[in-house]
């Protein structure tokens, strides 16, 4: 059973700056009692979040080896670069230089989270060439380079026509024009539940869509169309989410990604467990 978390990357520092990270802290304390209770209820994975591809290498080198060193394997939400990149350079995002030849030692791959394009400028053909173009580069690298990596692009929240991400189908459009096993899709189920109530995607995705998951994000949706909740009994179709999964005998991390904003300021640490032992309760 691989449980993951997701946090903001900084919390795991000594100084944390980000609004996350001070909101985490100051709700669950410090992260050594946090890595505590994440052991004590077989939560093995941790995914860093808010890392954008130029923050610190030194940084994140740091949290790497600290956390790995505790007994957790890593997943880093990052996003691709603004620009498209040259073809024959390497993977030069700033914050994988020091730990890409450390990896192998800790965990056998790594899956990066990224969205495709959606920036207002270009209209939906352009984000799907633009996103498929670097997306196709990296793939390449990470090929020729034999990199411990893995690609997951995220299905994300929006109108249908906003950007490829935010549909099943327009992942499908953006995968056929990539075609790479190092590539492949983060379903985040609470996106997911939030597009099918305004009726933009299906409550299940195309078998086609199902086989390429290898990563999942997962949070609640409430009443006013907030995402990254805490779950509760209403707020997830979670059951519809991950029966799918376990009978593609999917083999990726169940990741709980709750904004810490949306935590309770009190017993906060509780909700991170129980939310981990409804995913549990599913997967047994
Ligand atoms: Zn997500």
């Amino acid at each position: 059973m691989k449980i993951g978390i997701s946090v903001p990357f900084d919390y795991f520092t000594d100084a944390p700056q980000s609004k996350n990270a001070l909101i985490l802290h100051r709700k669950i304390g410090d992260f050594s009692c946090f890595l505590a209770k994440l052991h004590d209820c077989e939560v093995d994975f941790i995914e860093l979040r808010g890392v954008i591809y130029n923050t610190s290498d030194d940084i994140i080198n740091d949290i790497c080896h600290r956390l790995w060193k505790d007994g957790f394997s890593l997943s880093i939400h990052t996003s691709l670069p603004e620009e498209v990149i040259d073809e024959n350079s390497s993977l030069n995002f700033t914050f994988l230089k020091q730990i890409i030849n450390q990896i192998n030692n800790f965990q056998e791959k790594m899956i990066l989270v990224v969205h495709s394009y959606a920036e207002k400028s270009y209209r939906y053909s352009g984000l799907l060439e633009k996103s498929a173009c670097n997306i196709n580069i990296i793939a390449e690298t990470l090929e020729r380079e034999k990199l411990p990596i893995n690609f997951a692009v995220e299905l994300n929240r929006g109108a249908i026509d906003d950007a490829p991400g935010t549909t099943y189908d327009g992942l499908l459009q953006l995968n056929n024009r990539i075609n790479s096993e190092k590539v492949g899709f983060c379903w985040d189920f609470g996106h997911a539940y939030s597009n099918m109530l305004k009726n933009t995607i299906p409550l299940n995705p195309p078998q086609d869509f199902i086989k390429k998951v290898i990563h999942t994000h997962i949070h609640g949706v409430d009443k006013n169309d907030i995402t990254h909740c805490p779950l509760d009994e209403t707020n997830l179709p979670l059951v519809d989410y991950i029966e799918p999964l376990i009978k593609a005998r999917y083999n990726g991390i169940y990741n709980l990604e709750i904004n810490p904003e949306q935590l309770p300021e009190a017993n906060a640490l509780d909700i991170y467990v129980k939310n981990v032992n409804s995913i549990k309760k599913i997967l047994k």
